[in-house]
């Protein structure tokens, strides 16, 4: 079973296969809500807000975006890494809720994790987002090769809602009025922002790029204080709290 298209990294025109994003065994081997944005403004009571309604995705997230060497080296070659990163971040959240100054030691392959992570925002974007960005599909399609542009940064935090909210590059105007280009993929525990030439949509957000210079079999100790962030509208970089979220729904009901 498959699609015809054009294959988010490589470029090829072919069969497509089905992209979990994140990877099925980091927590998305489960149905999703799409949550759809006009349907949390028109809402017409506050549940909404812990009760997220819109599309169910059976499959978990994801689409039919990679030709299938795609999705087999690069899952084959990162998948594992980022599936320990991801268990390592759930364990986490619960000390943050508890002490959230503190920084958390991962044991991981950053290398790995943070090209598992690029692939996931090829994925995100349309099948032309290869075509200006060759020097990331190669990164991606070359197992050893490290090092990231520093136009492009790549940032986390954790996630702990069951909403997940995907985005894709634009110039995007975000909810405080702003103009920046990034692209957000808010899955649970650990959610990603990608920038291009832009700052950050929240300052909070923890950027990551560094673990693309570590080599391929490099496992490390990395030290990270990472913020729970709140994920209630659809609005990409949108962290704010339920209470600054709801009085905007109660006005919608009149
Ligand atoms: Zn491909």
């Amino acid at each position: 079973m498959g699609k015809w298209g054009i294959c988010h990294i490589c470029g090829e025109e072919t069969q497509l296969t089905y992209e979990h994003v994140p990877p099925r065994a980091a927590f998305n081997d489960k149905p999703i809500v799409l949550a759809n944005i006009e349907k949390i403004f028109s809402a017409d009571d506050i549940e909404v807000l812990d009760t997220p309604r819109g599309r169910v995705n059976q499959k978990g997230a994801g689409a039919y975006t990679l030709c299938s060497t795609c999705n087999n080296n690069t899952g084959a070659w990162y998948g594992n890494a980022f599936v320990d990163w991801t268990y390592q971040g759930l364990t986490l959240s619960d000390h943050v809720l508890q002490a959230p100054s503190l920084y958390h030691i991962f044991r991981i392959f950053p290398l790995r994790v943070i090209k598992q992570v690029l692939c996931m925002f090829f994925s995100a974007n349309g099948d032309r987002f290869h075509e200006v960005h060759q020097d990331l599909v190669r990164l991606v399609l070359n197992r050893l090769d490290n090092g990231l542009h520093p136009r492009i940064r790549i940032y986390t935090f954790l996630n702990t809602s069951s909403r997940f909210r995907q985005t894709g590059i634009s110039g995007l105007m975000t909810f405080d009025g702003g103009h920046k280009l990034f692209s957000e993929i808010a899955s649970f525990p650990l959610g990603y922002v990608m920038t291009i030439n832009s700052p950050p949509p929240d300052p909070r957000l923890v950027d990551i790029s560094f673990f693309a210079n570590c080599r391929f079999n490099d496992w490390k100790d990395i030290p990270l204080r990472l913020p729970i962030l709140p994920v209630y509208t659809a609005f990409p970089g949108d962290y704010r709290p339920r209470d600054e979220i709801a009085p905007l729904l109660q006005r919608n009901e009149n």
